[in-house]
């Protein structure tokens, strides 16, 4: 392990690459359509970071300490070809882990082709079970059946157990916890349930719509008794609960009410080079200026770490009233 630590000890692990900020569906808490709507600049191709340039940025964070990377957006699906990436940074030598956060709404043989590209896991977002929900969390008229389809596809292709991610919303979906729990523990799929977050500036978040972890764990625990297990790493952003039956586990991602920064070891590239030190940053550091200035793999490396020795964040710890008004940035820009 890198001796490359923040202001906090926390060491340099996860690296999460945005190769997109474009995605096909209009997640309310993400990308809201009133913001993101026909009119929206998205980055134009020559700005976003090429291949060459993402696995030179992933060679040098290796170098730093990066064993895990997870290719997110926007949709990463988006982006053409990403299944010659995948295979480009999984031969990348100190790359342990290589994840994939999608919304699973793409052809079921792209599971086969990732796959075989070299990823390794398999994250899929999915808000209910029912279409109305479904449409009323993501804004756009796409027919759950596909999103089951393309996870089980994803364990047939030998991802199980696949991670489901669900944002809760007050008022909108905590009426599909349970039948969301229901159904992955019967298909041995973990789900993870997501407490709603201000990320970005768009999402007109709101505290009162917020429901917490205790929350979630006493509507699931009404009907599926759970206990909690311990974490699988220092720094996993998931509270572990099994089953009591032991018919599986679910997590939990309580940024709000629980908030983990203490062990927060992830740093994140948005899709045209910028290093973010926490998913509610306000600014990052231009890194693609340096690749394309000529910068080698020392000088990156120089820069990177300089940036995170100075880093502070606890945004979650420190979350109040005046901080979710600032201009933070976009999730779809910079990925989960
Ligand atoms: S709020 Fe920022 S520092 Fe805290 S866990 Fe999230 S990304 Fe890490």
């Amino acid at each position: 392990m890198s001796t490359l630590v923040d202001t906090f000890a926390r060491p340099l692990h996860d690296l999460r690459i945005s190769v997109t900020d474009r995605c096909n569906f209009r997640c309310t808490y993400c990308m809201p359509k009133e913001v993101f709507g026909k009119q929206y600049q998205f980055l134009p191709q020559e700005q976003l970071l090429s291949f060459d340039e993402i696995e030179q940025l992933t060679r040098a964070f290796v170098a730093l300490g990066v064993r895990k990377v997870r290719l997110t957006g926007g949709e990463p699906l988006m982006r053409k070809d990403l299944e010659s990436l995948i295979a480009r940074l999984a031969a990348v030598p100190g790359v342990q882990d290589i994840a994939l956060t999608t919304n699973g709404s793409f052809p079921l043989e792209r599971v086969h082709s990732l796959k075989a590209a070299g990823l390794k896991r398999m994250t899929v977002s999915l808000d209910a079970l029912d279409d109305e929900t479904f449409k009323r969390m993501n804004d756009v008229d796409f027919p759950v059946e596909r999103v089951l389809e393309w996870i089980a596809e994803s364990a047939r292709a030998g991802f199980a157990p696949v991670k489901v991610n669900m944002v809760v919303k007050r008022g909108v979906n905590e009426h599909a916890i349970l039948p969301m729990a229901r159904y992955f523990r019967q298909h041995g799929h973990i789900l993870r349930l997501i407490e709603y977050m201000d990320v970005g500036h768009s999402n007109g978040w709101r505290m009162d719509d917020v429901l917490t972890a205790r929350q979630m764990v006493d509507i699931i625990q009404a009907e599926l008794p759970l206990e909690p297990l311990e974490a699988n790493y220092r720094g996993e952003v998931a509270e572990r609960y099994r089953y009591a039956d032991g018919s599986g586990e679910i997590g939990i991602i309580a940024s709000v009410s629980q908030p983990f920064c203490g062990d927060c070891s992830r740093a994140r590239i948005s899709a045209d080079g910028r290093l973010f030190t926490c998913l509610f940053a306000v600014g990052g550091a231009d890194l693609r200026g340096l690749l394309r200035r000529g910068a080698d793999n020392a000088a990156l490396q120089a820069a990177i770490a300089a940036v995170w020795q100075k880093r502070t964040d606890r945004y979650s710890e420190l979350r109040s009233a005046n901080t979710a008004a600032l201009p933070k940035v976009e999730m779809s820009y910079i990925g989960g």
